[in-house]
């Protein structure tokens, strides 16, 4: 692949803004600079890391990333009221361009404002789908802080199954424990709106505090800060797929 084209799936800007980096000498690849946006770059020779502008880059063709979401922000790219999550991701990966259908990175699935923990995102159609959809029964696990003391009977119907207002099928947890008088760990395969507040809210109680610990195979690690992000290794990718 030409190094300019290379810079371009990366997220470094326009064909041409690339090409005009590369010529300027702001791109290093192992070897040293490199001011020939044409010249060849073998793809094979993983890792490929090189620099543009100071800024270290390592090659990958997909993008899978976790980011540990903290509070206040909300996951869109045109947030209303909040700053959007995708101001935690650096240029690159902001800027990253369509690929198929999916234009640039995407959230998989989405969090609600006050809701932290665990967030993929990835340019990666299928692998998106695959994590969103009901039927793949992907599991998510919530850590979920109630208002209320937890009650065997919440619990109980938690697990059994609660109607929702905009559907009359009742939507079920994979697992229900409480872990604490306040504290429940709750799995789910699907992903409606609000669906952890909205179940809770269904049999009495109320969600006071929401943190996602793991997707699938996935747990958030503990170094990860908030507001931190980190691509998830190829094993972490092969766990999920
Ligand atoms: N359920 C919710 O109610 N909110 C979230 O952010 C995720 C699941």
């Amino acid at each position: 692949m030409r190094l300019s084209e290379l810079l371009f799936t990366q997220g470094f800007g326009t064909r041409r803004v690339c090409a005009g980096l590369i010529e300027k000498g702001h791109v290093a690849l192992a070897d040293g600079l490199c001011t020939d946006p044409s010249a060849e770059v073998d793809l094979s020779a993983q890792p490929l890391a090189f620099s543009v502008q100071g800024q270290a880059w390592v090659y990958q063709p997909r993008a899978y990333v976790m980011l540990h979401k903290p509070a206040g922000y909300e996951c869109s790219h045109r947030p209303g009221a909040w700053p959007s999550v995708y101001t935690l991701l650096p240029v690159p990966l902001r800027q990253r361009p369509t690929t198929g259908k999916v234009p640039g990175v995407q959230a998989v699935g989405r969090l609600d404002q006050d809701t932290t923990g665990l967030l993929l995102l990835s340019d990666d159609g299928a692998f998106i789908h695959r994590m969103n959809s009901p039927r793949h029964h992907v599991p998510k696990v919530y850590e979920v802080t109630t208002k209320h003391p937890l009650d065997e009977r919440q619990i109980a119907r938690l697990r059994a199954g609660v109607v929702l207002d905009d559907d009359p099928k009742p939507v079920a947890a994979t697992a229900a424990e409480a872990v604490g008088d306040h504290h429940l760990r709750l799995t789910l395969t699907e992903g409606k709106y609000h669906q952890v507040k909205r179940m809770l809210a269904a049999v009495g109680n109320r969600v006071e505090g929401l943190h996602r610990s793991q997707v699938g195979r996935l747990v958030l690690p503990p170094e990860l800060a908030p507001g931190e992000w980190r691509w998830l290794t190829e094993a972490e990718q092969a766990a999920l797929a």
